[in-house]
């Protein structure tokens, strides 16, 4: 059982996620669709196995520590390990409408409640999903951990009067909770460096998905490639880092 290679996706029943599950199991790795609807999940996840994928739904939802704890157990139950997390579960706040172009999300008037509702599954669901997994990481012999933040995480790129965010509106929940993904990257690979756990930041860019009503310009699968490259690092891989396809991000 052990010398399978086990990874686990959160918000994989669709979009990027699903993406990033498909071209891992395409690798060889056994993956673990993790999807708040247990049906969605399924549909997911018998779609990479007729496409003769390794592939099982767990039911995840990262903001409910139950469903949380249940994976755990049933990964240590069922494999004993984990070797690579990718937490990409991730909502706007506003619906189907990009963050930078959210009036609800511009800092003098936005509702507090729904930027906690953002923080509550951007960052509090990435620890509490990575805490209760870090344990099964741990028992494998080369874990991954990345993070899916977004360009909007960049404060250099959002300060940046004439870069790609000027003329675009301010966002006060997800631009500042994916920063805080960009932190907690650093915090984690500090952390478990000396574990030999390797852990990144990653944005795919502006993806063709559900979250910005399909008006991003990249393919899932082409969204998913940095996920999933810095999922399958070799050991001299780097740690802390914010990657983009194109290569290292500005934080
Ligand atoms: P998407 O199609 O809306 O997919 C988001 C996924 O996250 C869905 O599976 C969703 O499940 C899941 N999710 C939301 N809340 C969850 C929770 N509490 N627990 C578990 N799963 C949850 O969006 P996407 O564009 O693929 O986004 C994937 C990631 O990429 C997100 O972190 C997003 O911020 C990031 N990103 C996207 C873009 C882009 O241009 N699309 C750019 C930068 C970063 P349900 O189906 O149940 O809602």
């Amino acid at each position: 059982m052990n010398e399978r290679t086990i990874a686990l996706v959160t918000g994989a029943n669709k979009g990027i996620g699903r993406a990033a599950a498909a071209q891992l199991a395409a690798l060889g790795m056994t993956v673990l669709v993790g999807a708040r609807d247990p049906r969605r999940g399924e549909e997911a996840a018998a779609a990479i196995r007729s496409a003769g994928g390794d592939a099982l739904a767990v039911t995840l939802d990262v903001t409910d520590a139950a469903t949380v704890g249940e994976t755990a157990k049933f990964i240590e139950e069922r494999f004993g390990h984990l070797d690579a997390l990718i937490n990409n579960a991730g909502i706007t706040g506003s619906g189907q409408v990009s963050p930078t172009d959210a009036v609800d999300q511009i800092p003098s008037t936005v509702d507090l409640a729904m930027v906690r509702t953002v923080f509550e599954t951007n960052v509090f669901g990435l620890i509490a999903v990575t805490n209760a997994m870090l344990p099964l990481l741990r028992h494998a012999p080369a874990p991954r951990i990345v993070n899916v933040a977004s360009h909007a995480a960049s404060l250099t790129l959002i300060g940046d009067p004439d870069g790609p965010f000027a003329g675009l509106l301010p966002s006060a929940a997800y631009s500042p909770s994916k920063s805080a993904v960009t932190a907690l990257t650093v915090a984690y690979a500090n952390e478990l460096r000396k574990d030999g756990i390797l852990v990144n930041a990653v944005a795919p860019g502006y993806v063709d998905t559900d979250s910005n009503n399909h008006t991003g310009f990249l393919t899932v699968e082409q969204g998913a490639a940095i996920l999933v490259r810095m999922a399958t690092l070799g050991a001299d891989g780097p740690t802390g880092g914010f990657f983009s396809e194109e290569g290292p991000l500005p934080w």
